[in-house]
């Protein structure tokens, strides 16, 4: 969970949990794949701190650079024109919050072994539509490959287009088994399993899996001097 202190390593990183995270930044990128990390920009989630991370849309492009999604020189047109277009970031900000709650209550479900809510696969097709509209071949080096349109200043929704994407190709992939949630009880980070026996059980086991094992310890201990004293 981002939340969790952060101990310096070194001068240029930070260490959340158990990932090295560049110093300044405030996403945890451990989900394995860009839809999980974006379903996880929520803190604390099934509790009553349940905190958001993407609150503005300064922190959506934040995101898109930590993730690699977008390049600095992207990400600093992007910030320019939400300053130029506040009311249009505001609504991006909104399509991806939206888009993100989608991803989150399909992969969720899918961790569960449940089927997904049909409202959430109908938002997350709905942002997939949008996202495909925007798909294009590019010519680099002499071979062409998928791209996005780079314009300037690039649509507001740059960075959340590469997610959804992800989200679809998760969908129809054979690693799909592999989504996981976090079994930390005030977490509900998803991520994929890649463990040779799919023993993984916290997004983090430094921040979740620790403060479980505490926590149960403390349970049991609790539980002996009940006993002992009775
Ligand atoms: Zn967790």
């Amino acid at each position: 969970m981002a939340g969790q202190k952060a101990a310096s390593d070194d001068a240029s990183t930070v260490r959340r949990g158990g990932v090295q995270t560049p110093k300044g930044y405030l996403f945890e990128i451990s989900g394995g794949r860009l839809c999980l990390d974006l379903a996880n920009t929520v803190d604390n989630r099934p509790t009553p701190e349940a905190r958001e991370l993407l609150r503005s849309f300064g922190d959506i492009v934040d995101w898109g650079v930590q993730t690699g999604v977008v390049p600095g020189s992207t990400a600093k047109v992007l910030r320019w024109a939400a300053k130029r277009h506040p009311r249009a970031a505001a609504q991006a900000l909104d399509r991806a919050r939206r888009a993100r709650e989608a991803i989150f209550r399909v992969f969720s479900a899918v961790a569960g072994r449940k089927a997904p809510p049909a409202s959430a696969i109908k938002e997350l097709n709905a942002a997939l539509a949008r996202a495909l509209a925007s798909r294009r071949v590019d010519l680099r080096g002499g071979r062409f490959a998928w791209g996005w349109p780079e314009h300037h200043p690039p649509d507001l929704d740059r960075v959340l287009w590469p997610a959804v994407l992800s989200a679809a190709e998760l969908l129809i992939s054979g690693e799909l088994d592999r989504v996981r949630e976090c079994e930390g009880e005030r977490c509900a980070w998803l991520f994929l399993d890649r463990s040779k026996n799919r023993s993984r059980r916290w997004c983090d086991m430094t921040v979740c899996g620790n403060r479980t094992k505490a926590r149960r310890h403390y349970a049991r201990a609790k539980g002996r001097v009940a006993i002992g004293t009775s």
